[in-house]
């Protein structure tokens, strides 16, 4: 039998990667924990939760456990004039802990298919009401929601989707106030963005639907983190106004800002949140998008051309809804939030010790989250440092996955002290070894 590889590179097509010229992927056989084990007896201590969705560690046995039983029992069935205790309970469980008044859950399938959702009960929820010149939405630059269509024109202030430009709808950006530790300006650039929000609602106000945020933390961006002060003033406002605030907890759900949801740390409660990467401990593929109840009475009424016309065949899938309840439990046994305070605390040391090398700029923490700037000519997404550190990273057995020139470590919640200072130490020898080249 051919190598994995060689049958990989054959057929395989993989996500985010320029194949003519991307090294061979490296084939994992088995993971457990924060470890993940190499087909050629390597290991990777996974510090960026294999793209953002592990929580718990790989193969939690509880969860694990819990899709193998539902396997037993139901696997899937429609959702449309059906429905399971999985479903049931989960909704149940998730709007107990959401900020209060978030209480309509819709299932679907991943992160963008979330945001999708959201756009379109945003822009029905108006249309229902005879509003339905309201079709404008507004962004932040920066903002990454997803591949798909809509997502992508939600995130078209991420830079990624110029080549897709002709498929996207408009829509407004805001500058996103990114801040980190000691920054002097962080007031002024709150300000300016609330600024321009104020330009727009003149000139477009009766024609918007609504705000798309990732709210303390825009993930893809390079771990670009606001305050909870401005998301409080940007709702105030909108609130004031009239217009739908929706927030796309994807990344930043279920712990890693350090609470469970960024949300309930900032103190402020969107119309619409989305939610999927953590939902299901990193198992299966399953998002939700949770409306309020005000939203969810807009699409009542005797025809079906008020309902909201989307669903996917795989919609709220027993298996998925089963994973995301013992995760939940897990949370519980685990008293997994309590954990997340250590998580943060041992980031803000070893991020203090690296502060010192001239080449760090912009430190930056939240819960389980660190990230900084490498200094270099080229900074962005398509940075050289990226590559050359990843591949340094890689030799050494750690997955981390620069943004450009953005060094970030997000890891699960069962990392120990000892994993996270060798990572340290190892992005101290790998910014050495770039300070000498
Ligand atoms: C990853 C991500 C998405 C997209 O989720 P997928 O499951 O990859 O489709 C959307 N929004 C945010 C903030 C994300 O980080």
């Amino acid at each position: 039998m051919k190598s994995i590889i060689a049958l990989d590179r054959r057929h395989v097509w993989h996500p985010f990667t320029q194949e003519q010229t991307a090294p061979d992927p490296i084939e994992i056989v088995l993971a457990q924990g924060i470890h993940l084990h190499t087909a050629d007896g390597r290991e990777f201590l996974d510090l960026i939760s294999s793209w953002w969705v592990n929580i718990h560690g790989h193969a939690h046995p509880t969860v694990a456990a819990a899709i193998a039983k539902q396997a037993q029992t139901l696997e899937q069935v429609i959702f449309a004039g059906f429905t399971h205790q999985p479903a049931v309970q989960l909704a149940n469980e998730l709007v107990k802990r959401l900020p209060q008044g978030l209480s309509r859950v819709f299932y679907s399938d991943n992160g963008s298919t979330a945001v999708e959702v959201a756009l379109k009960m945003a822009l029905q929820y108006w249309h229902n009401q005879g509003q339905s010149q309201r079709i404008r939405f507004l962004a932040f630059a920066g903002g990454y929601h997803g591949d798909t269509v809509g997502a992508m024109s939600a995130g078209k202030g991420c830079g990624f989707f110029d080549t897709y430009g002709s498929l996207t709808f408009e829509v407004g950006l805001l500058p996103f106030p990114a801040t980190w530790d000691n920054d002097a300006e962080v007031e002024a650039k709150e300000q300016a963005a609330l600024a321009k929000l104020e330009q727009y609602l003149t000139l477009h106000g009766d024609t918007l639907v609504g705000v798309i945020v990732e709210p303390l933390i825009q993930g893809s961006a390079g771990m670009r983190m606001c305050r909870p002060e401005f998301l409080q003033a940007l709702a105030k406002r909108l609130r004031a106004a009239g217009i739908l605030l929706i927030f796309d907890e994807v990344m930043t759900g279920f712990g890693r800002t350090g609470a469970l949801f960024a949300s309930l740390k900032a103190q402020v409660t969107p119309d619409i949140i989305c939610l999927s990467k953590g939902l299901t401990a990193g198992f299966l593929p399953l998002s939700v998008t949770v409306a309020t109840e005000a939203i969810y009475n807009a699409f009542l009424g005797e025809s079906f051309d008020r309902a909201l016309v989307h669903g996917h065949s795989f919609t709220a899938n027993p298996l998925g809804c089963a994973a995301a309840l013992a995760s939940l439990q897990v949370f519980e046994d685990e008293q997994t939030l309590h954990k997340l305070p250590q998580i943060e605390a041992w980031h803000r040391h070893y991020l203090a010790e690296l502060a010192s090398d001239p080449q760090v700029r912009h430190t930056r923490v939240m819960g389980t989250i660190a990230a900084f700037d490498v200094v270099t000519a080229d900074e962005g997404y398509n940075s050289a440092v990226g590559p050359r550190l990843k591949a340094f990273f890689h030799e050494r057995g750690l997955l981390l996955r620069p943004l450009g020139n953005v060094v970030y470590l997000l890891p699960p919640y069962c990392v120990t002290q000892a994993q996270l200072q060798q990572a340290y130490q190892t992005i101290a020898a790998a910014l050495m070894q770039l300070g000498q080249a």
